[in-house]
């Protein structure tokens, strides 16, 4: 089971309701939390995939694979703005 975050930047209003702030483990799947320079957002993306024993999955945006992506993990700073994020608490348990 995985963990979801709510994330607001009260510098800029830049909000995300669903999050994992890092690295989440679930049934199928490991989500990991990316920063897209490109695009200036958060993503969830799977990096291990635990159907047909664990096979990583690169870190790639989910919009565009030529956009070069980062690995982000709370505390981190706003992707639009750049300054620290909150973390405003659990909003969802996904699995
Ligand atoms: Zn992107
Ligand atoms: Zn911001």
């Amino acid at each position: 089971m995985g963990v979801e975050y709510a994330l607001h930047c009260a510098a800029c209003g830049y909000h995300n309701p669903h999050c994992c702030a890092g690295v989440e483990a679930g049934m199928a799947v490991t989500l990991s939390t990316v920063y897209c320079a490109t695009c200036k957002q958060l993503y969830d993306v799977p990096v291990l995939d635990h159907g047909n024993g664990f096979t990583e999955i690169p870190l790639r945006c989910p919009r565009n694979k030529a956009h070069a992506v980062v690995a982000w993990s709370h505390p981190g700073p706003c992707p639009v703005c750049g300054r620290p994020i909150s973390k405003l608490g659990q909003s969802a348990i996904w699995d």
